[in-house]
């Protein structure tokens, strides 16, 4: 698949590995992929696979911010497993106010925004698995700060997802203690397992092998 370097299209591949939190840093499982397959794709398939593999059941499972997705925080929550994920922080991609500036009130299942109106739910996204709220287009078209907050003739939309209450739990993880130290130790521990493979075992390429019906090897070559 495709990979840039230098502007350029290239074949590439990832590797994904899962380790324990042990000082040891045992590689748990490995996975190549097709650079195209984002690093965040197989985190609930491989943790699958290791607790099946190994017989173990994680209590964390620790991520930088590329594994910060609502479907691996909601699949690891399920499973019972705390998922240590930053959320990455959307504040950075418009000027507009972000999400997290407008409170939602249960009771009615709405937003209030920052000039304290309500968005109420407007219509329900299965495919995204979102729901969408909007303000009344009145209200923001006259708004002293709509310039703020959106470009829209039509109101202010709000999109929460449908497993928003998992999103929130792995929000409130982010102060503690425990989350501080995982995500410490991920990076000195675990990080550095990518650049010892290269430099100290040679693993900077990989040969795919196929058989007649199937990809069915994989080792490393340079
Ligand atoms: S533009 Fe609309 S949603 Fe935004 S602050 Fe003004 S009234 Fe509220």
């Amino acid at each position: 698949m495709p990979a840039t370097k230098g502007g350029a299209a290239v074949l590439g591949y990832r590797d994904h590995y899962v380790v324990d939190g042990g000082k040891a840093r045992i590689i748990l499982s490995a996975l190549v992929t097709p650079a195209s397959i984002m690093d965040n794709t197989p985190m609930l398939d491989l943790t699958d696979w290791v607790c099946e593999r190994w017989k173990i059941k994680p209590q964390i499972a620790v991520g930088d911010s590329k594994y910060g997705t609502v479907k691996n925080m909601t699949g690891l929550e399920q499973a019972g497993i705390k998922a240590y994920v930053p959320i990455p922080d959307l504040r950075k991609r418009n000027a507009f106010y972000p999400a997290e500036d407008f409170h939602y009130d249960p009771e009615h299942n709405q937003y209030i925004c920052p000039q304290s109106h309500p968005l109420p739910l407007l219509s329900r996204r299965k495919s995204e698995e979102m729901y969408v709220y909007r303000a009344d287009k009145k209200l923001c078209n006259a708004c002293p700060v709509k310039s703020e907050c959106t470009k829209s003739k039509s109101g202010r939309h709000i999109f929460r997802s449908f497993h928003q209450e998992y999103v929130e739990t792995v929000k409130a993880y982010h102060p503690t203690p425990e989350y501080q130290k995982a995500m410490s130790k991920r990076a000195f521990w675990g990080e550095p397992l990518f650049g010892e493979a290269k430099d100290f075992h040679r693993l900077r390429r990989f040969r795919l092998l196929f058989s007649s019906s199937s990809l069915h090897s994989l080792s490393s070559f340079d």
